[in-house]
């Protein structure tokens, strides 16, 4: 017997609808590639939303059509993800980190038929387009009078000419949940990028966990700062969570500098942020240089790559942010784990609830975990146990964009990629990338934990620790180091300051200062270029 209730399909449109009609006049603040900060409404956002859609219309783009966009955190881009979304085309958000040419091959990929792109992006435009034959129309993200004349660009249109004239009398197409929405490609570390194709279903079933309480619990009493890129995996899928409780948005724009962060979080009474942790180091820096304090933000997520403890620390202890350490990837829309204490961590020590906040965190509902030895048999969660971590629930992907990868599901379960324990309670702790792994003398270090203890020591900025071939062990870690601007530390005194933090067999047999830690397009270390750049690096017992 099925059961008596109505069936409604899960649309993004949905979200749009209910935020104007019980939210209208929540505020969404952006800071623009203009430089001046802009402000509106729940309400404004749903008109505007529904005159990007007549525009879309008019311009005879048919449902799953591909619109990309090159854009930074504001209110336009915002209005893509719902306008485009919402009609029944597809978002596909560009990283505009990436080179230009892996720009204009990944277009060519998605098929990509209409590109909208910040001002910031016009080089970008003007080098690639010729290479993109799919592009019927470009839209700059700007008003009709700043549209350069002579770009060069052929279907050039202002954003607010294009879709500023049109009525807003529009019906949100009702559709199969199941549709296509968005999609991103991942970071695309080896091999050519490969793109996680996100439905309807999937992203309003996303919102609605990552907005619980024991996630990342937003509410309309929020004011919400997004630092995580609109163009990396739906920025979170903060801007949907968001209208689905009515939180007030707050967007960077192109400022993501520590001075610019702060400004924006206390003048727009920022309560709650996320982002990677190279952003708050950032932030955390010129809180550090100029003794600021904050005097709204209550919580950030952090996530994308391992959050060092120092950070947690300094957030915590000198700042009384709560940290909410997360975890999860483009292929999982993103969130797989946030960490939340239950209540029996509650009595804890400080020192117990910080070793249970270091973790990655739990699994939320929605979300299934299990880690698998080389040979696929699963481990016990007994917090000690690494290995291959699989996932699968409502929000990660079957397979790739075009079948791109083959067959990925080992008996419906996600491959992650990256080596974890779980512990009794459920709680997720990544101790590396498998391809990350350090494999010495049979023993497996963890690149992450070596990381953290560098960064814990005052002078180090950023730390990437990798392993060296070596004759006997197979491979020997060392750590690459920055410097914090002005402070010192030598080789020696950093050696010495592993001792008694890990066994003495992990710490690394050499440190090597550096100007730059390559950092790819969404902010993690990308240890393949720093690698690269020290092919000619001998260890010390070798040399
Ligand atoms: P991306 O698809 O670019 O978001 O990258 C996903 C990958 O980032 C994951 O598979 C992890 O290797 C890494 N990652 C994300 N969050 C964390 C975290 N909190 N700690 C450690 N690694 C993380």
């Amino acid at each position: 017997m099925l059961g008596l209730m109505q069936h409604q399909p899960l649309l993004i449109s949905s979200l749009i609808e209910f935020a104007e009609r019980h939210h209208g006049e929540g505020e969404i603040v952006s800071r623009r590639v203009e430089g001046d900060i802009h402000r509106y409404t729940y309400k404004e956002l749903g008109l505007r939303s529904r005159k990007l859609a007549q525009a879309l219309s008019a311009q005879g783009l048919a449902q799953g059509e591909r619109v990309a966009t090159l854009a930074w955190n504001g209110y336009r881009h915002l209005e893509l993800y719902y306008g485009v979304s919402g009609s029944g085309c597809i978002l596909h958000t560009l990283n505009p980190r990436l080179h230009p040419e892996q720009i204009a091959w990944i277009i060519n990929h998605a098929s990509d038929a209409v590109m909208c792109f910040d001002m910031s992006f016009l080089p970008i435009i003007k080098a690639i387009h010729t290479q993109c034959p799919t592009v019927k129309l470009y839209v700059a993200l700007c008003d009709a009078d700043k549209l350069p004349a002579d770009s060069g660009i052929p279907n050039l249109v202002s954003y607010e000419a294009w879709m500023g004239g049109r009525t807003g009398v529009y019906t949100w197409p009702a559709f199969d949940e199941n549709l296509a929405s968005s999609m991103c490609y991942t970071s695309g570390t080896t091999g050519n990028p490969k793109a996680a194709l996100y439905s309807h279903r999937s992203t309003v079933l996303h919102a609605l966990a990552g907005s619980l309480p024991d996630a990342l619990n937003m509410s309309a009493r929020e004011s919400v700062l997004p630092v995580v890129p609109m163009f990396h995996v739906n920025a979170w899928g903060l801007p949907y969570a968001a209208a689905m409780t009515g939180a007030k948005l707050v967007f960077p724009g192109p400022a993501m500098d520590g001075k610019s962060v702060y400004e924006l979080i206390e003048s727009e009474k920022v309560s709650f942020a996320a982002g990677v942790p190279t952003v708050w180091q950032m932030l955390l820096g010129h809180m550090q240089a100029n003794t600021l304090r904050f005097s709204t933000l209550k919580r950030t997520v952090i996530g994308g790559s391992a959050c060092p403890p120092a950070m947690i620390t300094a957030f915590n202890d000198i700042y009384g942010v709560e940290v909410l350490h997360a975890w999860g990837m483009t292929e999982m829309s993103p969130l797989g784990t946030v960490c939340t204490l239950k209540n029996k961590h509650l009595a804890m020590s400080p020192e117990e609830k910080m070793k249970v906040r270091l973790k990655q965190g739990r699994g939320i509902f929605g979300v299934d975990m299990k880690i698998v030895n080389g040979m696929g048999d699963e481990l016990p969660w007994d917090g000690n146990s690494a290995g291959d971590l699989l996932v699968k629930g409502h929000w990660i992907l079957s397979e790739y964009f075009q079948g791109e990868g083959g067959g990925l599901l080992a008996d419906g379960w996600f491959p992650t990629g990256d080596v974890a324990t779980i512990d009794a309670d459920g709680y997720m702790q990544i101790t590396d990338r498998s391809k990350d792994v350090i494999k010495s003398g049979g023993e497996w270090i963890s690149s992450i934990d070596i990381e953290n203890i560098a960064m814990a020591h005052p002078a180090v900025a950023m730390a990437a620790c990798i392993g060296m071939k070596h004759p006997k062990w197979d491979e020997r870690p060392i750590v690459a180091v920055l410097k914090k601007p002005g402070m010192e530390v030598t080789r020696e005194d950093l050696l010495a300051f592993y001792e008694g933090k890990t066994a003495k067999w992990q710490i690394p047999d050499d440190v090597v200062f550096v100007d730059a830690i390559p950092l790819g397009g969404t902010g993690k270390m990308q240890k393949s270029k720093l690698r690269a750049e020290l092919a000619d690096y001998v260890l010390p017992d070798l040399r």
